[in-house]
């Protein structure tokens, strides 16, 4: 994007704009997705919204700027659609971790366990999955499931970790883990906040890079005072609604863009301006053009993996 002058960048933003007319098209983008992705979405927010919210559309065409494994959750609430993802190389260092394979050898060590799988993870492993979960509701998937039961929670150990500690119930736990999170540690969080004591902090956690904070606040390594746990809406809202002036953000970097357009007089702090997930950042808007002019690449579940997938994904939000 350096290299385009901003009267082409205008130029591209209006075929882009045309493109979406002529195919029923709307544009969804993850918060993480770079600044001018943003801009030309229908819709910003975190992958299972943005999903929910495409479903209740007309539109017939999606065009997903975010990750692999979210373009296929947009498949799965909307199988009558076609679902586009700019850039089929973006994928997630959390979601890879686990394979159909790996997870049916696992299942097949505990025949009798419910498996709770985080929603980075492919269509295939939710269709291998007794419930779905996000980092919001699987404390609410996990106390649903009877005490007596053996749960296989996969693939953030982080998360899972955080959940053992919540509930004190033991879970057998993948070893996934996000790339990104190691950029965001104890000590690096604990410096910032004590440059700016005066400043609220705000955790994220609505992908792995940001669910080992979690772990670390359960567990006492990141102090809890002034501290929130907040969805992307409660994020933006807490940002708007606070009387604090600055704000510690632990989160990718892409949040901040949306906080500071809709706050210009506040201070936003990111823990760590290099916590940045390159696959969020591969779609631009040359991407999104060639994508809806060529309609590529096309995000197709198989129906019967799809059918399995949804009900995991049904039965989380029955219970939120
Ligand atoms: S931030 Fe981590 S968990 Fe989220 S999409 Fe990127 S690699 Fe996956």
């Amino acid at each position: 994007m350096e290299r385009l002058e901003i009267k082409q960048i205008d130029h591209l933003i209006e075929d882009i704009q045309r493109l979406k007319e002529t195919r029923k098209a709307i544009i969804l983008a993850h918060n993480y997705q770079l600044g001018e992705i943003q801009d030309i979405a229908d819709f910003t927010g975190d992958s299972l919204k943005l999903s929910q919210k495409a479903a209740e559309t007309e539109a017939e065409t999606i065009v997903f700027c975010g990750v692999n494994f979210m373009a296929e959750t947009a498949a799965i609430l909307s199988p009558e659609k076609t679902v586009l993802v700019p850039d089929p190389a973006a994928g997630c260092s959390l979601a890879d971790t686990i394979n159909i394979d790996q997870l049916k050898t696992w299942k097949m060590k505990h025949p009798n366990a419910i498996v709770v799988s985080y929603i980075n993870t492919t269509a295939e492993i939710k269709a291998e999955s007794d419930y779905c979960c996000t980092s919001t509701n699987a404390l609410k998937v996990i106390n649903a499931i009877p005490s007596n039961k053996e749960i296989l929670f996969l693939p953030d150990i982080f998360l899972g970790t955080y959940l053992q500690t919540i509930t004190g119930r033991k879970l057998q736990l993948w070893p996934g883990e996000c790339h990104v999170h190691a950029s965001i540690r104890p000590n690096v969080v604990n410096n910032l906040r004590g440059q700016h004591p005066e400043a609220e902090f705000l955790i994220h956690p609505e992908c792995g890079c940001l669910t080992p904070s979690m772990y670390y606040l359960a567990n006492g390594d990141i102090s809890s005072k002034d501290t929130h746990i907040l969805s992307t809406e409660g994020m933006i809202r807490r940002a708007k609604e606070s009387s604090a002036s600055r704000f510690i953000i632990a989160t990718e970097v892409g949040i901040l863009y949306k906080m500071k357009r809709d706050n210009p007089r506040k201070t936003f702090l990111p823990v760590n301006p290099d916590a940045v997930c390159e696959y969020m950042k591969q779609t631009t808007l040359d991407t999104v053009y060639k994508s809806l002019k060529e309609m590529i690449y096309q995000v197709k579940v198989p129906k019967n993996i799809a059918v399995k997938a949804r009900r995991s994904i049904d039965k989380m939000l029955e219970l939120t």
